[in-house]
């Protein structure tokens, strides 16, 4: 279906204050022919929400483009509510285009851009290559966060509308993985390793869980892997915390790590020290 005849509906809940806003069934109301059309053209897509000003989203100040849908199911997820992809805002192309136009110029004034997260947002692939290509025929810096399960959905040429792909490794090693996500961490790997074939930039962002994702072998593993690829400017460790928490309990979900204090400080600096180690840039 070309753009322009792409089912129209309203959003006026688009923008939020940041993505801990809890959000759902926003999309349950959209007949399953327009989503499974949507999916497929790529016109219309599920937002949790716009937010603005994060600077902890890619380089600057960053315009965030939440995306719904995901088939994983990380213990210590933040946004749980970005599971179900009917809980996004059902969005056209030309709409999040016309928001994102609004701050081209003070996101290149700032050397920000554009970040394209969730959720998971290669679940939307054909809906998230027109938002990073539109983005990035602005002249907006484009960043996509993803857990790379679905890298090869998305082709050579649209890698290269993306400026950096920040990479979350959750873990290290398949059985840990499985258990920590629910998947496989084989194509996540493999999508990182195309990444450094084609010399794309990588941040690695890896979330410390105390008990869960803090021992060596674990630190060490991914630490070997991320300076093995030679693509990877830094490694960013997220301090694990509970922001989320209220979310698992008002959607009723089993949350497993609800006892789990956040890292230390010194914690988080062993952590970086380890994939300095390895000739890596940590934060
Ligand atoms: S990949 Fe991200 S959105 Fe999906 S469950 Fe894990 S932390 Fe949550």
């Amino acid at each position: 279906m070309p753009e322009h005849s792409a089912p129209q509906y309203t959003a006026p809940l688009l923008w939020a204050r940041s993505p801990y806003d809890l959000r759902i069934n926003l999309g349950t109301d959209v007949p399953e022919t327009d989503v499974r059309t949507a999916l497929a053209t790529g016109d219309m897509g599920f937002l949790h929400s716009f937010t603005t000003g994060s600077t902890v989203d890619g380089p600057g100040v960053r315009v965030v483009a939440w995306t719904t849908g995901c088939t994983w199911r990380c213990r210590y997820c933040h946004n749980p509510d970005t599971w179900t992809m009917s809980n996004g805002l059902p969005v056209s192309v030309g709409r999040a285009m016309e928001e994102l136009r609004k701050y081209r110029h003070g996101l290149k004034v700032m050397d920000g851009g554009f970040t394209l997260n969730g959720g998971e947002p290669l679940m939307q692939h054909r809906f998230a290559a027109k938002l990073l290509a539109g983005a990035k025929g602005m002249g907006v810096h484009t960043t996509m966060e993803t857990n790379g399960f679905y890298g090869d959905r998305l082709s050579d040429a649209e890698l290269e509308t993306i400026d950096l792909v920040m990479l979350g490794i959750k873990t290290w090693g398949a059985e840990r993985h499985r258990q920590l996500t629910g998947m496989d961490i084989e194509p996540t790997l493999a999508f990182a390793r195309r990444l450094a074939a084609k010399r794309r930039p990588v941040w690695v962002r890896f979330v410390l869980v105390p008990g869960l994702t803090d021992d060596a072998e674990v630190l060490s593993g991914i630490a070997g892997f991320a300076a093995g690829l030679g693509n990877v400017e830094r490694v960013e460790v997220l301090p694990f915390h509970q922001m989320g928490k209220f979310k698992w309990e008002r959607l009723g979900l089993d949350y497993t790590v609800r006892d789990v204090a956040p890292p230390t400080e010194e914690a988080a600096a062993r952590a970086c020290a380890v994939f300095r180690a390895a000739g890596l840039t940590a934060y």
